[in-house]
């Protein structure tokens, strides 16, 4: 299906530098393509590090008077960014399934999700505080916070607005600039997020994005400039290590939002009704490509065959196909690569000896359709319990006891999201306390939004992105010491 926008001023293909739209330095491009059809979107500029070095300076030039403006003046424009992105919510959506694959409604969705993040950080950015100290009677310690400096952030392609407003909007609203450099398969997304905040009367040079298809040497300048104070990154946990060394030679702060392999446990004593839909949205919401979907689904013995048959039922259900089109209920994966990577995944368990439910396959609907899958007689040496799956497989793990439920799903050297539904008191605290988790869902698996501290522990991440606490990654502390204070 052809892209058409109401808005075709929000279909950007050159890279935004120091608030102008350019081409690379060498006129180079590179594909955007429609994960549902294989059609060519969009060709956008395919820069380098010497544009992004560019891009770093107009940062670090425009951050001069932008953080000396008072924060309801930033965060007034922050505000009107928000309203911006919520009136042109269709064809944002529209351009967001279209790069990315999820269906329009859940694009819609993710356009909401990324502008709560702006107009809370346009909220959250007045509230910077500090502290007086008292120390002896002739001095005082006062306690500041200042912007980082220039950040730049990296972003994946599972999701192409929220990801970005979540570390965009708390780094504007404190007084930093930012580069940020999106995922080559959707770019549109992040060009169409700053043509709305130039037009929301964003300063030229604070908010510069630099697509391109070499990352490593878009991120090599990113992490090696020494202009810039911060990276905050979202991704894989390889990429986001590999950052962090590079990060580690100019002693730059970093956020790392990174991979997940969350557990959905379901107890005996669970309202199995809400199990089985949590388990569902957490398994295949983006056709199982977030970070915190469940990858590994363990039931009580107890419950298992009930889950099982009744899980399955509701799959049988899904229509995969073209998320523009009425009716599907999930979308492609993002390339053919990723789609042949989860069959691997599925075959090593199945010569293991799993059970292979439903799916299973690439779908004779394309290349880059995989169908919703369920794996039963799984076990903790297979990929799919070690590896995140990223894609619509569910293995359903079989247990007996409470403190077996919490080995499982501490075993992992991942610690973002995890779940669990039991209608036990005690067990709520015993298990949400003992899961090495920095996110746990008790009875819920829709746990993400603006006013939650989002992030993860152990090898997936550091930082935390919404909530008030998400404004620290943005700000340094600091302290003045004021003396002399008794001399008359
Ligand atoms: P990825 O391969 O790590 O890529 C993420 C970003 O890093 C992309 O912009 C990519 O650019 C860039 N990149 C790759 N290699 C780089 C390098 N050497 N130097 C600088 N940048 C580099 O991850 P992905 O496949 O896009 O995303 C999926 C992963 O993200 C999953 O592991 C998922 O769990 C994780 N994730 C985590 C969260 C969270 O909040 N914790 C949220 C969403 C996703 P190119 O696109 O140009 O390769």
């Amino acid at each position: 299906m052809a892209l058409s926008l109401r808005d075709t001023g929000l279909l950007k293909t050159q890279a935004y530098i120091n608030g102008q739209w350019v081409d690379a330095d060498n006129g180079d491009t590179f594909d955007v393509v429609n994960p549902a059809s294989g059609e060519v979107i969009a060709k956008v500029a395919n820069v380098g590090a010497a544009e992004t070095q560019r891009a770093i300076e107009a940062a670090e030039a425009a951050m001069a008077s932008w953080k000396a403006l008072a924060a309801k003046v930033r965060c007034d424009i922050l505000e009107k960014w928000h309203d911006l992105v919520m009136e042109n919510q269709e064809d944002l959506a529209m351009l967001l399934t279209t790069e990315q694959g999820k269906t329009l409604a859940e694009a819609r969705g993710e356009i909401a999700y990324g502008a709560s993040y702006i107009k809370w950080f346009s909220e959250e950015g007045k509230r910077v505080y500090g502290d007086i100290l008292q120390q002896t009677p002739d001095r005082r310690g006062l306690v500041i916070k200042q912007p980082v400096g220039v950040v730049a952030g990296i972003t994946p392609w599972n999701f192409p607005n929220g990801m970005i407003t979540r570390k965009v909007a708390p780094a504007l609203s404190v007084g930093c600039g930012f580069v940020l450099k999106p995922a080559a398969e959707t770019p549109l997304s992040a060009l169409a997020l700053a043509e709305l905040a130039e037009r929301a009367g964003l300063p030229a040079g604070l908010f510069n994005i630099v697509p391109g298809l070499d990352a490593p040497a878009i991120g090599g300048e990113l992490t090696s400039n020494p202009v810039v104070k911060k990276v905050t990154f979202t991704g894989s946990t390889p990429v986001g290590k590999l950052l962090m060394q590079q990060c580690a030679a100019t002693a730059k702060r970093t956020s790392m939002e990174l991979g997940g392999n969350a557990p959905v446990i379901v107890f005996d004593d669970a309202d199995l009704d809400k199990a089985i839909q949590g388990a569902l949205a957490a398994k295949y919401r983006n056709s199982g490509q977030t970070c915190i979907c469940a990858n590994r689904i363990m039931v009580q013995a107890g419950v298992y065959d009930e889950f099982v048959k009744r899980f399955s039922q509701h799959v049988d259900q899904f229509q995969i196909g073209d998320g523009l089109q009425a009716g599907t209920t999930h979308g492609p994966v993002i390339t053919e690569k990723a789609a042949q990577g989860i069959h691997e995944k599925v075959q090593n368990a199945v010569a293991e000896g799993a059970n292979l439910l439903t799916g299973g396959k690439i779908s004779d609907k394309g290349t880059h359709f995989y169908e919703p899958t369920i794996l039963t007689n799984v076990n903790r040496t297979m990929r799919v319990f070690k590896e995140e799956i990223f894609g619509p497989v569910a293995p359903i793990f079989k247990f007996e006891t409470e403190q077996e439920a919490i080995d499982m799903a501490n075993d992992t050297e991942f610690g973002l999201a995890a779940y669990f539904y039991t209608e036990n008191m005690g067990r709520i605290f015993r298990v949400g306390e003992g899961l090495e988790y920095g996110m746990v869902g008790v009875n819920e698996t829709a746990i993400s939004s603006e006013v939650i501290p989002f992030g993860g522990v152990k090898e997936s991440g550091q930082g935390r992105e919404g909530s008030k606490y998400g404004l620290d990654d943005y700000l340094e502390i600091k302290y003045l010491c004021i003396g002399g204070l008794t001399q008359g």
